[in-house]
């Protein structure tokens, strides 16, 4: 029988506590250094750091200094800053040696299987990447 993965389950309670919008996250804390991470880059626009579960030997969450819960909530005025990301995902693909490619995700909402709401992109690599993702 097929059941629902942790990482599912993780991303349907996150949605559905109340004010999952509106409350600060886990990626706050490490924003503000309180809750410590392994930081691989950050400027002044943006923060990335080794994904605490790794999904591949390399695994990178890239995100904003300011909170856009999910891509969903971004607008045009955030277009500058989400090409921002994009073209410092590359870079740090690049810096991190994935010279034979790389999986760049966004999960968005309960069906994309979000779990932290504050936008984020996942760059993913160092091993082959299978498709359709799960
Ligand atoms: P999502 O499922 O929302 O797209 O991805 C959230 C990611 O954040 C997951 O891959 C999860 O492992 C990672 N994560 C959750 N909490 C922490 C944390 O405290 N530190 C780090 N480095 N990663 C975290």
């Amino acid at each position: 029988r097929r059941t629902m993965s942790d990482e599912v389950n993780k991303a349907k309670e996150a949605a559905g506590g109340a004010g999952a919008k509106s409350e600060p996250t886990i990626f706050d804390h490490i924003l503000s250094g309180k809750i410590p991470a392994d930081i691989v880059y950050e400027d002044e626009k943006c923060m990335a750091f080794r994904d605490v579960a790794p999904q591949a030997p390399k695994h990178i969450l890239l995100i904003p200094r300011i909170r856009i819960p999910t891509l969903d909530d971004a607008t045009w005025e955030h277009a500058p800053l989400l090409g921002h990301l994009m073209v410092t995902a590359k870079e740090i693909a690049a810096k991190e040696g994935l010279d034979k490619g790389y999986r760049i995700v966004i999960n968005n909402g309960v069906e994309g299987s979000q779990s932290v709401y504050h936008l984020h992109i996942h760059i993913i690599g160092g091993r082959q990447m299978g498709w359709p993702p799960g």
